[in-house]
């Protein structure tokens, strides 16, 4: 740890970026490292490639966040959080990859230890648990603003405390930042408490859409950009929602198959882009079936990216998973 500190004090022009359809965690490390580096007069820019989802647009510095980035040149160095491989933060990885310093700071079991100095904790319930870890060992002092952006890193990780990395070391630190003045109402209202009616008809169609596995062990749901525009929403409006999935009785695996609204050239011909996401009941390492389709993650959650329909998608994880 010393050592990444060392680097970051020595830093100038800090590039801090996080993985493409970022969760609370990400965007939470973000915004976190932000506050942190800031605080010590770095020259900071802030990048991810994707909107930022509407329910963390409470969060201290989001509107910093930029979305294009044409060069590597001003930067000497790279923070990467909450990314298993440089590939998550999306087609910017070319670029950010040209910048002599990366610092990778994560907590999946597929990380691949790219970068040029790495903090990789698997057993953190969330990135910001890693930072919360770091900051303390800096001295850097936990604000609000701060605090808040750990804390929604590990809210959101954990499924609000419910997921199997959630433990003793989960709470310690949320009671800290709740004593540095989080509002755990106020944020639970920002994240969960404020949906749109399409985001409630979206669900809808989700549940409509779950099928379950011959064995009853696999359940599919698939939304399609369809139904996106059916309700007026964005992708990033699904989020949670494989979690009903999930919950069915008997089942070990949940997928979630999700058409993605960009890319899918004619080339492609009848097969799409699809974001597919895993999650178990904790019995099966779903991290180990994303890495076979080239996705990552940890072993309860995780997921990948394919070009395919969603026939083609629904068979192959069947197949795979048949022995389950
Ligand atoms: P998601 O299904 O997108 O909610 O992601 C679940 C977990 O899997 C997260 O921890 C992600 O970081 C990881 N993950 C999702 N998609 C990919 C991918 N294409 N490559 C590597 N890891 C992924
Ligand atoms: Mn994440
Ligand atoms: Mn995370």
């Amino acid at each position: 740890m010393d050592h990444l500190i060392h680097r970051l004090n020595n830093s100038r022009n800090v590039l801090i970026t996080t993985h493409a359809s970022p969760d609370g965690d990400a965007i939470g490390s973000l915004l976190a490292m932000n506050l942190a580096l800031r605080g010590k007069h770095k020259q900071i820019t802030l990048y991810n490639e994707s909107p930022i989802p509407a329910v963390y647009r409470f969060l201290p510095g989001v509107h910093s966040v930029i979305n294009q980035m044409n060069s590597a040149a001003p930067f000497d160095t790279a923070v990467v959080l909450d990314c298993g491989d440089l590939q998550r933060v999306g087609d910017a990885a070319r670029i950010i990859n040209q910048i002599p310093e990366i610092i990778n700071i994560d907590h999946h079991i597929t990380n691949t230890r790219f970068g040029t100095c790495q903090m990789i904790d698997v057993q953190a319930c969330a990135c910001t648990e890693i930072l919360y870890h770091l900051f303390e060992r800096m001295h850097v002092p936990f604000t609000r603003e701060l605090a808040t952006c750990i804390y929604t890193g590990i809210l959101t990780d954990t499924g609000s405390f419910r997921f199997s990395n959630t433990n003793r070391t989960t709470f310690q630190i949320c009671e800290n930042m709740v004593a540095r003045g989080v509002d755990p109402f106020q944020v639970a209202q920002h994240v969960y408490g404020t949906y749109s009616l399409g985001r409630i008809k979206l669900l809808n169609l989700a549940l409509d859409s779950i099928e379950i596995s011959e064995n009853g062990k696999v359940s599919l749901m698939a939304l399609t950009r369809a139904m996106l525009n059916e309700t007026g929403t964005q992708p990033e409006d699904s989020d949670g929602m494989i979690n009903y999935a999930r919950r069915i009785q008997d089942v070990k695996i949940a997928v979630l198959i999700q058409e993605q609204t960009n890319g899918g050239d004619r080339s492609l011909g009848q097969r799409r882009p699809y974001h597919v996401s895993l999650r178990s009941d904790g019995s099966v390492d779903v991290a180990a079936i994303a890495a076979m389709f080239g996705g990552g993650g940890h072993q309860s959650a995780a997921g990948f990216s394919i070009e395919s329909t969603l026939t083609e998608i629904k068979d192959q994880i069947l197949q795979m998973t048949k022995s389950i």
